[in-house]
């Protein structure tokens, strides 16, 4: 479900005009649709209904303490990669006891931290952090719940960046290792306690394929760690991908994409449940989910102001007061965000790259896009965004981070103020 469509000639985030947030507040200015969010919550946790499972979304992708509050209400627990992230969770409403921390390089104040707040799992990535974990645990008095995550060598098809299931990448214990790994786990490391095996082969993806695979490849895997570790869950992680082009609500097919688009079709939870519930259902195990984009990825736009047009000898560019600061997926891995004016457009279209502000030629959002052409001083909104969005801002070029609005109905509240310059220097010192 998308909540952003034109109504009486602009654009909409549920009821409210977003036009008028951005008079109110500024732009750049992020703005995410709790009715998107929890609808999209709300289907993947129905299209699970036959397994015992847990929806431990991933705070990375939208680290919002609103957005974290909401999703809590609605019983989700939380996949976490930092001791930043726990404090957001604990901070937001979340239970510390649902958390599953994940990642490769967990530091010792982390580790602590997380035994101190009773974690639910620690996700471990190598050996070396497997014996590091049993040492703190031992020196706290406490035995770690770990789970380890299992790199099955399956390829996600997806940009290399954001691949994590190949043996060449960082993540994980290889596959053939895991079963030994266990034992001396077992034989080796009295203050951990064996709980679940993980496993996360990358994001967005697209197709049901790779998970059908990886899931094949390691439930039988889960079923000999059951028996005889006693484990008592599955995690298959994240990686459902979204859509990104053709990502207005439906009925609004734009003009100016004539021919362009039309053939996208996202990956539906109801297609990816019946793909792998059927595998995992027999295991008789929690089984546990990690979705993060899939969750808050349409749910968001990044509303932007046309500040120059400059027609150049070999193009045409429109710079707007949005930087690859804001929002870096298409400088980072070529990400796509369709684009559309805030103001319903009718008229010409022309082709432009739109760039920001920033002092680096990969800070463009779009090159050579058809695009109903813009003046100075209009808004234009990026789809897609509420994932890996304002979560990897940055003040390079010391520019202040963008304001974030959650619209619920025709309610719409700041939940995270603009920076000032003296929020920009805070914590420095001459
Ligand atoms: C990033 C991540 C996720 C979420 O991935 P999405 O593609 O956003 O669903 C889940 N699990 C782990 C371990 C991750 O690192």
């Amino acid at each position: 479900m998308h909540s952003f469509r034109y109504r009486d000639g602009s654009l909409h985030c549920e009821d409210v005009e977003l036009g008028a947030l951005a008079d109110a507040h500024g732009s750049p200015l992020y703005v995410y649709s709790a009715a998107t969010i929890r609808d999209h919550y709300r289907r993947l946790d129905a299209a699970l209904g036959e397994l015992d499972h847990h929806i431990a979304y991933a705070v990375k992708a939208n680290s919002n303490l609103a957005v974290l509050r909401l999703l809590a209400a609605e019983g989700a627990d939380f996949d976490i990669v930092s001791g930043g992230e726990l404090f957001r969770v604990t901070k937001a409403g979340g239970r510390a006891a649902g958390c599953t921390f994940a990642g490769v390089g967990k530091t010792r104040e982390e580790i602590e931290y997380a035994l101190r707040e009773g974690i639910y799992c620690f996700n471990v990535e190598s050996e070396a952090e497997l014996r590091f974990i049993d040492r703190v645990a031992g020196e706290l008095g406490e035995r770690a719940p770990v789970a380890v995550r299992v790199n099955p060598n399956v390829d996600a098809g997806t940009h290399k960046y954001i691949s994590t299931g190949k043996s060449e990448n960082k993540f994980g214990v290889d596959f053939q290792d895991i079963e030994a790994l266990y034992a001396r786990a077992e034989a080796e490391m009295p203050n951990v306690a064996l709980r679940g095996l993980q496993m996360h082969i990358g994001s967005q993806l697209t197709s049901v394929q790779p998970f059908v695979e990886a899931v094949e490849k390691v439930a039988p895997l889960a079923a000999g760690l059951k028996a005889k570790h006693g484990i008592e869950f599955f995690s298959i992680g994240g990686g459902i991908g979204i859509i990104y082009e053709d990502s207005l609500a439906s009925g609004d097919r734009r003009w100016w994409e004539e021919g362009a688009r039309g053939d996208a079709r996202p990956l539906t939870v109801e297609e990816y449940a019946s793909a792998v519930v059927p595998v995992l259902k027999p295991l008789d195990m929690k089984i546990l989910f990690e979705p993060g984009r899939f969750i808050v990825g349409n749910a968001g736009v990044l509303i932007s102001r046309v500040l120059y047009k400059k027609r150049g000898r070999a193009k045409t560019f429109a710079i707007v007061d949005a930087g690859m600061g804001d929002l870096i997926r298409p400088a980072l891995y070529q990400g796509h965000h369709d684009i559309a004016p805030v103001k319903e457009p009718s008229g010409e279209a022309e082709t432009v790259d739109i760039v920001g502000p920033i002092c680096e030629s990969g800070d463009f959002f779009a090159q050579d896009r058809v695009l109903p052409e813009l003046a100075e001083g209009d808004l234009i909104a990026l789809l897609s965004a509420g994932a890996y969005g304002f979560v990897m801002a940055s003040n390079y070029n010391s520019r202040p981070f963008p304001a974030e609005v959650l619209v619920d109905g025709a309610d719409a509240e700041v939940i995270r103020k603009r920076q000032s310059y003296d929020d920009l220097v805070a914590g420095e010192a001459v």
